[in-house]
């Protein structure tokens, strides 16, 4: 919106950044020239101070993947240019760009522009007329505007009133989750030596294990590394696990693992805080945008299960190295896409109407409903993939995890579709 010179208010329920004890990292795998299509040039020259370490990205990055019981190196997963970000340093960059007032003339001559985020607002309802759409928060004030994009993640209060409860709801995974974000410091060295920044253990009884450094930027001592360490598999049967008993279960299952992985979660500090959760997932269906004044982005259109890159290098026979992503999952870098294509929309728009707006709107649902269905029920059925050996064995993730030669006529034909 700011990029698109449309005045707009963020509403944010948590009273600052920091209120939520949770922080992850994402990494950018292929949204990276939206992403700097979205930003402005200041914010932009400031990414890689939002990653969690010092890397600079390049075309060889990789993530490795390792037998989980046996401890050998399978592949490496091409990731090039990734870019690892922590969240809460993310959202403090990207949160630089607003509360800006400033003169602006996009609308009408001398009307101010005004960019404000707000915190401490935790939307409640919604409602519509024939030219503007109200949000009430919590709080009892509301908001009035020409469009309202519901951006709140995966339980969507936005997408519940677009869709009806039924239509909305999220559709529970057979997966489910521990994390936590731990200093494993006596299995330091062991565990930046896998690889500093990611990587992923596949166990044949299908337990599946990631872990990738949370924090070491500007950090030379290894010891004091914060890593994310995630856990999943396969369980029908309700999940009750809670509190301390999380990281008491991590490290039963890791006994399972071969070393180093089974050594480093043993090293984890047992009060550790931790989470563990079912997976769950929506795929996206087109919603009626009532003349395009309520919208969806992100989670909220297109909640979807944990997926792990599976794309590979294809090199033709003069040498020329072409970057395939077969499968384009990952909730932040769909996010990033439908801000990308939001903004594209909006700057052809002809005119600053409401008209104008409404096709402009109705033009970037047609492309994040068909994205986004594809992105959802593709990681969902990767997700089931990478919890049963006999599959995965087979998957394009083993496979395709190097580079190779292949048949040009074919590679065009999967870069296009
Ligand atoms: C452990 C983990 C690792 C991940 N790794 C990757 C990765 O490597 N690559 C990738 O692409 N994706 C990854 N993801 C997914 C990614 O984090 C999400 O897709 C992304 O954060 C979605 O952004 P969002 O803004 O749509 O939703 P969210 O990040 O969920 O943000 C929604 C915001 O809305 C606020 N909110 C909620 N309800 C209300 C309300 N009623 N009123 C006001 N505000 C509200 C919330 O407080 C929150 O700040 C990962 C997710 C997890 C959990």
């Amino acid at each position: 919106m700011v990029q698109a010179g449309i005045s707009c208010t963020v509403f944010e329920q948590a009273s600052s950044i920091d209120a939520r004890p949770r922080d992850w990292n994402f990494a950018i795998y292929w949204a990276q020239s939206p992403l700097e299509q979205c930003l402005p040039e200041e914010i932009n020259n400031l990414l890689l101070t939002a990653q969690v370490d010092n890397y600079i990205p390049n075309a060889k990055d990789t993530i490795p993947v390792f037998h989980g019981e046996r401890g050998d190196k399978m592949k490496e997963i091409p990731a090039p240019y990734s870019l690892r970000l922590g969240k809460k340093k993310f959202t403090r960059l990207i949160s630089r760009g607003l509360n800006i007032r400033e003169r602006s003339f996009a609308f009408s001559a001398n009307k101010e522009k005004l960019t404000i985020l707000q915190y401490g607002k935790c939307i409640s309802s919604i409602s519509t007329s024939k030219d503007a759409v109200t949000a009430t928060f919590e709080d009892g004030t509301t908001h009035t505007a020409t469009l309202l994009i519901g951006a709140e993640g995966a339980h969507s209060l936005t997408r519940e009133f677009l869709l009806g409860p039924e239509k909305a709801a999220l559709i529970q995974s057979p997966v489910v989750a521990s994390v936590t974000i731990a200093r494993p410091a006596a299995a330091a060295s062991a565990m930046a030596k896998i690889d500093p920044r990611a990587n992923c253990w596949f166990h044949p009884n299908g337990q599946f294990s990631w872990a990738s450094v949370l924090d070491s930027y500007d950090k030379p001592d290894i010891a004091d590394w914060d890593w994310m360490l995630i856990q999943t598999w396969m369980q029908q049967e309700p999940t009750t696990l809670s509190g301390s008993a999380i990281i008491e279960d991590m490290k039963r299952r890791a006994k399972e693992f071969a070393d180093p992985y089974r050594t480093i979660i043993q090293a984890i500090p047992d009060q550790t805080p931790a989470w563990h959760n079912r997976l769950s997932y929506w795929p996206t269906q087109p919603w009626d945008n009532l003349g395009g004044r309520v919208t969806l982005a992100g989670d909220a259109a297109h909640p979807m299960t944990f997926r792990t890159q599976s794309s590979y290098f294809l090199e033709d026979d003069s040498g020329l190295t072409i970057y395939c992503t077969k499968d384009r999952g990952q909730g932040l870098n769909n996010a990033i896409h439908d801000a990308a294509t939001l903004l594209q929309q909006l700057r052809a728009m002809p005119e600053k109407t409401q008209e104008a707006l409404a096709a402009a709107v109705l033009e970037y649902e047609k492309e994040i409903w068909q994205r986004g269905k594809a992105a959802v029920e593709g990681s969902a059925q990767n997700t089931l993939m990478v919890h049963d050996w006999a599959k995965m064995a087979d998957s394009p993730l083993l496979k395709f995890g190097t580079v190779q030669k292949v048949d040009m006529q074919q590679t065009k034909a999967e870069t296009v579709s």
